[in-house]
This record gives structure tokens, C-alpha cells and sequence, in this order.
């Protein structure tokens, strides 16, 4: 057996590589450069941490989140991996007691800041170890377009020239071409061998549904029949609106936290911790929570505003089932939304340029939310992959009709034009409508020939028509931010009737199906759902015990497996998946007895 392979049993309990793993690996022991881009959950902390420890000397990890380093290090210490973290939170003496067993070669796997690493007294240290690698983990980083941009990512470049003999890996989940483009050039990486994953998750339900009369209900009807005892994210645009729906949720008797760049830097940190060292527990959070966030069982992730455009829905939903388990990417949106988004791209101070191309993000993504394709289609698409209709998305599951609209859009749009194109949906709607209201009259938008023209729709119908028309880039929300609507250049073609359109008929209208899954127990179905429990119970004493998060024991598909096979002694405990030597010696009687007392 190679060396590689016998680690990755023995230590890390895993049975084979996954996709490129095994040529990654191989490809750095022999002391090649590499960047990576795999998906959330693809398994790239393995791509570095095996040939470091297959190569002499101490590998180095560059990691933008401090807060985060520690339970990468827990998690490796659990594998009776030699791990440590160097951060400003350490004392001087424990510094310098790191910096010594680096030289001594007592520590395998090092993790570090950049700003860290950079200095020169670092570099002075580093020069004086045998070193085995280096990782740039999130080397999306180095994007200066990026959100996630860190300027002391750009000074990596020059760990080249003064470790020329090193091998580099950087890492991603960023997917997009010019991205990947600028780390290499950022990186220097020309001369590595890239490796390109593809960026499918089959285990994330893809789900997005118009926003009917109140969407926290919705939300709630979601958590509740489908995540009730399960860890989730819900994203919101604002921090106002984080406070509001962590609250909300407390109030209906979920354990929900806000996680925002307002709050203080202490509250933020005790949230997170709670998150990722308690079972079930829900952040509701501005984009500024989830980078570096390697809970394995998040089970949702859902969107209650927009996100800014496919890539950051992307990255976002990816958080959800790291562990290859079910999960669900569940997102509602409402044309508020679309004209909160315009909005804030029109009244930024960015050239025009950039403003042009973030109003096409924008209509990627409003794309997406309206497509009738196979949503998994659609996103790969999006990022130049491809896929065949996935079967594990809404529009898969139930197929959503679809329309021609020709003449309702025509209705539609004349009825804007006529009111002088500055009303709202809702005024627009009464008009077609034919509602007798005071406004109405006031107005004198009875006399108008577009009065009562639209009674053969529902007001339901009418709203999901007005927001595919702004989605489509028909209408145009009007920016000063009163909700009119106005005509675009686009929808001349429509009116004059020289090309078709069709629309799809909402959800909204139709009952949404009842699907009876109810988070882990879906999961646990094959496996016995008290004893998965019980399990779990043991090891979140196990957890609270070293102050780790769960996760760092066993996973939660180890758990299952248990629960499903029952394994009678070490032996069999030792086949298991995520079941390395070090975790069976330490756990391995604990989980045993639990097993035990179900016997039956
Ligand atoms: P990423 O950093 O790419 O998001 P991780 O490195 O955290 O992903 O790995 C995701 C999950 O997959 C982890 O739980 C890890 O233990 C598991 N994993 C990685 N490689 C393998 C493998 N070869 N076999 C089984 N599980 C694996
Ligand atoms: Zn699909």
C-alpha cells in the first residue's frame, strides 16, 4: 500500500480518496505547485494535510480567520495529528514554545495569519525549520473584486522567491474563470498544475419561491416541517433585519443567534462558538458570518433578501451539507427585493462600468430565481459547468408550468404606460383589476383603457406577472425609490407583438407539496433514530468536555453509519468511515457501550 493511502486510513479512517484528492496529493509530495478548486465540502483540507505529513518537516497553513484556526487544530488533534495554531491570542512564552518544536520537528501541520507569516521575524524562524509545504487556504483572497479581498494576500507572492525549493497549494471554493485567473497571477502559481473540481453539490436541494404575504411565515412553516432540530443559516441584507428574525425565531422557540459586523466583536465570537459547538442551533446573519465555517452539518441555508448575485448564492448556499448529507438551499424573494438591489447598485459611487456589470449579475441571478430548468442547470451553467436536469431541485421535483404571456404582458405594460410610469405594482393591479377604489377615481384611472382589462388574473397571478416583467428587464424599478415602474428600451419588441413571452405560473397559486421530511430524522431513516440520538449525546459530552465542537469527534455520517450497523467491537468500530486509529483508541469503547445497551 502507498504511504499516502495507508495515512489516510489509518489516521484519518477514510477508505479512498475522493475525485482528485489521490493526484493532488501525489502531485505536492513530489514538490509541485497546485491551486485548487473544488467545491465547499469537496475535501481540500486533506489535499494539503496528507503530503504534509507524508513530507518532512512542518507544513504551513495560511488561513485568513483566526477565529477559525483552532478547530482545524482541535479537529487534527483528535486525529493525533501534530497541529498548532500561531495567532495573536497565544502569550509570548507559548509562542516562542511553538517556534522551538518547529525546529525541532515535533509540529506537522502549523496554521498561521498572513499578516503573521509576512513579518520578518516569522520568515527568519521559518528559515531555520525544514519545511514540507505551503497552503493558502481561501486564495480567493488575493481578488481584489472580491468581497472576501485581504491586501496582505498579495505579499504571499514573494514566499516563491525566498522558499523556491517549497511546494504551494492554493485553495478555493471560488469558482469563476477571471478569479482563478488573478491567483495564479497574484500567486505566482504559472507553473503549477491546476485542478479543477467540478462544482456540483448533488446533496444541496435547490429551492426558491415567490414571497407571499409574509415571509417570515414561510420560513417558519419551512424550519418547522423540514429543520426543526437542525443547525441552519438564514441570511438577511440588513442587520436590522439579522436582529429582527433572530429574535422572531426566539420568540416561536428556536435557538437563534444574530451574527453581524454591528455587534460587539465579543457577542459576534460567543455566537459563532455557540454554533459550532451546539447541536441545532440557527444564525441568522449578515454576509459578514460564514467564511471559513466548516460545521459538516448545516442543513439549511436560506435566503430571506436576495443575495448579490449567483456567485455569492453560490458560496453562501454551499455552507449547507458539507458532509454530503441532504441539505437544503431555500431561498424566497419578492420584487422589493429586485428594486432594493437596483437600488443599491445605482446609488453607489462605482464607475459605470462596474455598475453595468453589476446590474448583469443581477439579472443572472434574477434569471436563476425565475427560471423553469432544472435550477442545478442553470447554476452550473453559470459558472461553465453542466449537468442534466438533477431531479433535487424544485423545478425538477415539481416541474412549474409555464405560459404564454404575449397579451398579459401587453396588458401589463400598457397599463404602465397610460398611468404615466410611475405607480407601483399594487396601484397597476387595482387599474387592471377594474377595483373601484377612491385613489382610482381620484386619479381618473377608471376612464383608462386599460381599466378592468386584467380580471381573467387573480391578484396573486398579477404580482408574480409584474415581478417577472421587472426580473425579465421589462419594467424598471424606478431608483429614486418610490416602487414606480417604468417601461424599458426592451419591452418595445413586446408591445409591438414581434416576440412572444412566457411566463411561469407561480407557486404562490398553487399549494406548495407536502413533503414530509423532517431534518436529521429524514436522514436517520435507514438508521435507528434512538440510538442515532443517543449517540449524539454522548458525543456532544465529548465535545463539551475538551471544549471542541462535536463535529471534531465523529461526524454526523459516522454516527449514522453506527446507529445503521452497530458494530460489536473495535475490530468492526474500525472499518467505519471517519474511524482512524487515534479516534478508535479514544472513543472507540464510549461509542461501543452506548451500542451496547440497544442491543436487542
Ligand atoms: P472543504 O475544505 O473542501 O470544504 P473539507 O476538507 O472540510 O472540505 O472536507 C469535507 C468533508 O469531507 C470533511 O468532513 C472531510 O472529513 C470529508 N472527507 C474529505 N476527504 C474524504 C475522503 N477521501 N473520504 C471520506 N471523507 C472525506
Ligand atoms: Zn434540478
Amino acid at each position: 500500500m502507498s504511504r499516502p493511502l495507508e495515512i489516510l486510513r489509518t489516521v484519518f479512517g477514510f477508505d479512498r480518496f475522493r475525485g482528485a484528492q489521490a493526484e493532488i496529493v501525489d502531485h505536492l509530495i513530489s514538490g509541485g505547485d497546485a491551486l485548487v478548486l473544488m467545491p465547499t465540502g469537496g475535501g481540500k483540507s486533506l489535499c494539503y494535510q496528507l503530503p504534509a505529513l507524508c513530507r518532512p518537516g512542518v507544513g504551513v497553513v495560511i488561513s485568513p480567520l483566526i477565529a477559525l484556526m483552532q478547530d482545524q487544530v482541535s479537529a487534527l488533534r483528535q486525529l493525533g495529528i501534530k497541529a498548532a495554531a500561531l495567532n495573536s491570542s497565544l502569550s509570548y512564552g507559548e509562542q516562542v514554545d511553538i517556534e522551538r518544536q518547529m525546529r525541532g520537528g515535533e509540529i506537522d501541520i502549523i496554521y498561521v495569519a498572513p499578516e503573521r507569516l509576512m513579518t520578518e521575524a516569522f520568515l527568519t524562524q521559518l528559515e531555520r525549520c525544514q519545511l514540507s509545504l505551503f497552503a493558502i487556504d481561501e486564495a480567493h483572497c488575493v481578488s481584489q473584486w472580491g468581497h472576501d479581498f485581504r491586501p496582505e494576500y498579495l505579499q504571499l507572492a514573494t514566499l516563491h522567491q525566498r522558499f523556491p525549493e517549497v511546494p504551494r497549494v492554493a485553495l478555493t471554493a471560488t469558482a469563476d474563470g477571471p478569479t482563478r485567473r488573478e491567483i495564479v497571477e497574484k500567486l505566482h502559481l504559472g507553473n503549477g498544475r491546476q485542478f479543477v473540481a467540478s462544482f456540483d453539490r448533488p446533496n444541496i436541494r435547490y429551492r426558491v419561491a415567490a414571497k407571499g404575504s409574509s415571509s417570515r411565515n414561510q420560513l417558519l412553516h419551512f424550519i418547522k416541517a423540514e429543520h426543526a432540530d437542525d443547525a441552519g443559516i438564514i441570511y438577511r441584507l440588513s442587520r436590522a433585519k439579522v436582529d429582527e428574525t433572530a429574535q422572531w425565531l426566539k420568540e416561536q422557540g428556536f435557538d437563534a443567534l444574530p451574527y453581524h459586523a454591528g455587534l460587539d466583536k465579543t457577542v459576534r465570537a460567543a455566537n459563532q462558538d455557540r454554533f459550532l459547538k451546539e447541536e441545532g442551533v440557527i444564525m441568522v446573519a449578515t454576509i459578514a458570518f460564514g467564511m471559513g465555517i466548516d460545521k459538516p452539518n448545516v442543513r439549511f441555508v436560506a435566503h430571506l433578501d436576495l443575495p448579490k448575485s449567483l456567485e455569492a448564492y453560490y458560496q453562501e448556499t454551499g455552507r449547507a451539507g458539507r458532509d454530503g448529507l441532504p441539505a437544503d438551499a431555500w431561498m424566497v424573494y419578492g420584487m422589493q427585493d429586485v428594486a432594493r438591489l437596483r437600488q443599491m447598485v445605482e446609488g453607489s459611487d462605482a464607475p459605470d462600468a462596474q455598475k453595468r456589470l453589476e446590474h448583469r449579475k443581477l439579472d443572472a441571478l434574477l434569471g436563476y430565481c425565475e427560471t423553469t430548468r432544472c435550477r442545478r442547470e442553470v447554476l452550473l451553467a453559470y459558472f461553465g459547468d453542466q449537468c442534466t436536469p438533477c431531479g433535487n431541485c424544485d423545478t425538477c421535483l415539481e416541474p412549474v408550468e409555464s405560459f404564454d404571456g404575449s397579451v398579459v404582458a401587453q396588458k401589463a405594460l400598457s397599463c404602465v404606460y397610460r398611468t404615466g410610469q410611475r405607480f407601483g405594482a399594487g396601484h397597476l393591479i387595482d387599474v387592471l383589476m377594474g377595483a373601484e377604489t377612491e385613489r382610482i377615481r381620484a386619479l381618473g384611472h377608471d376612464k383608462l383603457s386599460t381599466f378592468g382589462i386584467g380580471r381573467d388574473f387573480g391578484k396573486e397571478e398579477w404580482r408574480s406577472i409584474f415581478r417577472q416583467l421587472v426580473a425579465g428587464g421589462l419594467l424598471r424599478v424606478d431608483v429614486a425609490g418610490h416602487g414606480g415602474l417604468a417601461l424599458t428600451e426592451a419591452c418595445r419588441a413586446v408591445l409591438r407583438g414581434e416576440t412572444t413571452i412566457s411566463f411561469r405560473r407561480d407557486a404562490v397559486t398553487k399549494k406548495a407539496a407536502a413533503r414530509s421530511r423532517r431534518g436529521t430524522q429524514r436522514l436517520a431513516a435507514t438508521a435507528d433514530e434512538a440510538l442515532f440520538q443517543a449517540l449524539r449525546a454522548l458525543r456532544l459530552e465529548l465535545a463539551r468536555g475538551q471544549g471542541v465542537p462535536p463535529y471534531v469527534i465523529f461526524h454526523d455520517t459516522t454516527l449514522l453509519d453506527m446507529a445503521r450497523d452497530r458494530p460489536g467491537s473495535l475490530e468492526e468500530l474500525s472499518q467505519f468511515s471517519g474511524v482512524g486509529q487515534a479516534k478508535l483508541d479514544k472513543y472507540g469503547e464510549a461509542f461501543l457501550e452506548v451500542i451496547s445497551l440497544f442491543e436487542g
